[in-house]
């Protein structure tokens, strides 16, 4: 029999932003809506948690609002 330790926890994607071309828009992974990281209106996503290394900013966690999906961003110009 399985263990099931992961039960509780949640699926986070990671994005790489370093991977997306043009303005950094990317589709949710689970629903496929257009998620755009200089939209500040909170529409689309949720910023969850920010994090900071050194003055720049290093890896961002989001929740889609469609579809309650977390994933993390990284790979953020320096
Ligand atoms: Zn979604």
């Amino acid at each position: 029999m399985m263990k099931k330790t992961a039960i509780n926890k949640k699926v986070q994607h990671s994005i790489d932003l370093t991977k997306i071309d043009g303005d950094g828009a990317f589709p949710c992974p689970n629903c496929g809506v257009v998620i755009s990281p200089e939209d500040e209106t909170e529409q689309v996503y949720r910023i969850i948690d920010t994090k900071v290394r050194n003055d720049e900013l290093f890896e961002l966690t989001i929740m889609c609002n469609s579809c309650k999906t977390e994933m993390r961003l990284t790979g953020f110009q320096q």
